[in-house]
């Protein structure tokens, strides 16, 4: 019987915490569950996908190479002997939450905010509108990505318009934008390379609905645009005018310094066959035009006040676009089992701790964009998943958990229901799969984009083991 105040858990029996999503915020819960000594714990990090790092894989732009090399830090918890990969397991189809509750003393949630925020404007959904995250998953080789719609959009995409101002619209713009020898080198999947050699794009609008102050972009990312071999970053200097003089503005560093680079582009000419790159601030979308596909983009022009906010003006004017892509933010969903506030999308939580009908709930916990939203970069999460395991770890200690409950283990209960996980072994086989890959066209790795090419690179792995 355990006694309150005693260390409740051995290397016998570890707390045993089920982590359900493999992202940067997952990773960083396992890592900090498995760096501290006061209690022996065993961490099952578990994915949809059979491929670990989230974000850092499907998210994090192919051309940002050093960025995605996170990854082999990452790689150090995968390797720890307490962590055990866990992928292609997807709760509420694979294992239900109750199931999946009845092998862990905790769970934490660290699945992200994987769908996209809608303008909510007329005309959304004609083709020729994606929306950003779409276009990232196809780009970055996401298993679920839908290529068709991608590809026969990308196919026509002469004048782009992307709709936010934050970095993942300067990731598709930038990508958009790049020369096909600047691609080459990345990760990016032979057909994603292809479709963006041949695709016509001339113009990428990356509109703004507040001013240059108001841009959530960080200035090495907006600094990276005028970077690119074959395009011009341009900016009209009234976009400027109109901030520059707003009361207020622009106090803050980051602001500064942004607005300094865009000062300093408004000289640009584009370069003859160059892709002329545009920022345009103060234009607010009203509406998506054309009959079965999109043919531009109306917008009205607004004012920003003290606090911020912008104003419609009542002047409209159309942009024309064959290609719109809503970059306006990331948004969590529920799972079988477990809800999200409609209006955040996030679950309902104290620091980590998760509340159900506003109360706590014993031995369920949230970490990463799914607890605060889509929001800071990848090393935010590592502040984030800290408070969740100090909490996990404070209600171990504090016997909220039950040290003694007997705990089945995932990875039968997975298998006897027919699922097929794909533990790290697995995955290292993937691994040498996209690198061998890659091999063949002289690239350091392809990312291997098709599920069921992903899970036979995995099984190679079983049929050549011991
Ligand atoms: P974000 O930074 O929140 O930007 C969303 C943009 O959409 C904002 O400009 C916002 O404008 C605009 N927007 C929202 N609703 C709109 C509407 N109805 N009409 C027009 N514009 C609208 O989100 P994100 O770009 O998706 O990035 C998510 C997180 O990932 C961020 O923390 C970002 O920094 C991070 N990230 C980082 C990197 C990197 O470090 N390189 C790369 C990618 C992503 P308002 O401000 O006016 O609402």
């Amino acid at each position: 019987m355990w006694i309150p105040g005693a260390p409740p858990y051995t290397a016998e029996r570890p707390l045993r915490v089920a982590v359900i999503g493999a992202g940067p915020a997952g990773i960083y819960a396992a890592e900090a569950l498995t760096r501290q000594d006061d209690i022996p714990v065993a961490v099952d990090l578990l994915d949809r996908l059979p491929t670990p790092f989230g974000l850092v894989r499907h998210g994090i732009a192919p051309d940002h190479a050093k960025m995605r090399a996170l990854r082999e830090t990452m790689h150090r918890t995968l390797d720890d002997p307490s962590v055990r990969f866990v992928g292609n397991v997807e709760v509420g189809v694979d294992v239900t939450l109750p199931q999946l509750r009845a092998c862990a003393d905790a769970v934490i949630y660290t699945y992200g905010a994987s769908g996209d925020r809608r303008l909510d404007i007329p005309g959304e959904s004609l083709a020729g509108s994606l929306a950003a995250t779409d276009v990232v998953a196809w780009y970055c080789g996401h298993p679920d990505a839908d290529r068709k719609t991608v590809e026969e959009a990308l196919a026509r995409a002469r004048s782009v318009v992307v709709v936010g101002v934050g970095n993942v619209a300067l990731d598709v713009a930038r990508v958009l934008a790049r020369a096909p020898s600047e691609l080459e080198p990345t990760e990016m999947p032979q057909h994603v390379l292809a479709a963006l050699d041949a695709a016509p794009v001339e113009d990428v609008i990356v509109l703004g609905r507040r001013g240059p102050a108001q841009a959530s972009f960080t200035t090495q990312e907006l600094r990276e645009l005028d970077s690119l071999a074959q395009a011009t970053v341009l900016v009209d200097p009234a976009d400027l005018v109109t901030e520059s003089s707003s009361p207020g503005a622009p106090a803050d560093r980051a602001v500064a310094r942004n607005l300094a680079v865009l000062r300093g582009w408004v000289d640009h000419v584009a370069q003859p066959g160059a892709v002329r790159l545009m920022l345009r601030f103060h234009r607010r979308p009203v509406r998506l035009l054309g009959e079965d596909r999109v043919t531009g983009i109306e917008v009205e022009r607004t004012v920003v006040d003290a606090a911020g906010h912008a104003t419609g003006t009542g002047e409209l004017s159309v942009l024309p676009a064959d290609l719109v892509v809503r970059s306006v933010g990331y948004r969590g969903h529920p799972l079988p089992g477990l809800e999200v506030d409609p209006r955040s999308g996030t679950v309902s939580n104290v620091a980590g701790r998760v509340l159900r009908d506003g109360a706590l709930s014993r031995g369920e916990y949230v970490a990463g964009w799914i607890k605060r939203g889509p929001t800071g970069v990848v090393g935010t999460n590592k502040h984030d998943a800290r408070e969740t395991v100090e909490a996990v770890l404070a209600d171990a200690v504090a016997g909220v958990l039950d040290p003694e409950a007997p705990l089945g283990d995932i990875i039968s209960v997975l298998r006897a229901q027919g699922a097929e996980p794909v533990l790290l072994v697995n995955w290292q086989a993937i691994d040498a799969a996209e690198v061998a890959l890659g091999a063949t066209r002289g690239r350091a790795r392809t990312t291997l984009h098709d599920r069921e090419a992903l899970l036979a690179a995995a099984r190679a792995s079983a049929a050549a083991g011991p």
